[in-house]
């Protein structure tokens, strides 16, 4: 079932997100629940759905960054932007407990929950996540590059902070002018034009 996406200016994108029990993420709904984000995460296309975007008020997200999306992005920009195929998988109650280093990195970046523009985004260029799985259980992601930078912005959804919260504000485009002006420049070029 594909679910509606929230854009920003409802406020549940804006709410502190509650967590779910081991106990909760093992019934049906959730499990239920777990599914049709996926399909309308693949539906939109994304590579992420946090449950805020869905107009639910709850720790949980869907993550999935399939090799065919990468078709569209030239070899040189996977590389810089360190994206590998992420299987699919959920992350509930996430935490960052460390950022491994301190090194940040800047890229446009989008959401579902402002379509059609993206902005400069400075991220942390890795992480490590504890979280809960789909059957409830703990673990710890070690996550670095596209694939921390995607749990970072899922993160952020689940405290109700949105990319335009972070970003260089001076670098926000439309998704046309993107393309036309920024989109295989090298980001030290792009922030001397724009003054980020
Ligand atoms: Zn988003």
């Amino acid at each position: 079932m594909l679910l509606p996406i929230v854009h920003a200016g409802d406020p549940v994108l804006r709410q502190q997100s509650r967590s779910v029990s081991p106990q909760e993420v093992r019934s049906k709904e959730i499990q239920k629940l777990i599914e049709h984000m996926r399909e309308t995460m693949r539906g939109a296309p994304g590579v992420r759905l946090a449950a805020p975007q869905i107009g639910l008020s709850l720790q949980m997200a869907v993550i999935e960054d399939r090799k065919e999306y990468h078709k569209e992005v030239s070899a040189e920009q996977l590389a810089l932007r360190e994206r590998r195929p992420v299987p699919f998988h959920v992350v509930i109650n996430p935490v960052i407990r460390t950022a491994k280093d301190n090194h940040v990195v800047e890229f446009f970046e989008g959401c579902l929950s402002l379509p059609g523009f993206f902005a400069l985004v400075p991220r942390s260029r890795s992480v490590q996540v504890d979280c809960l799985d789909h059957r409830g259980h703990s673990k710890t992601i070690d996550a670095s590059g596209w694939y921390a930078r995607i749990l970072q912005h899922e993160i952020d959804h689940l405290s109700g902070n949105l990319y335009i919260d972070r970003m260089c504000s001076r670098s926000f485009s439309s998704k046309q002018n993107w393309e036309k002006f920024w989109k295989g420049k090298p980001i030290g070029e792009v922030r001397f034009e724009l003054g980020c």
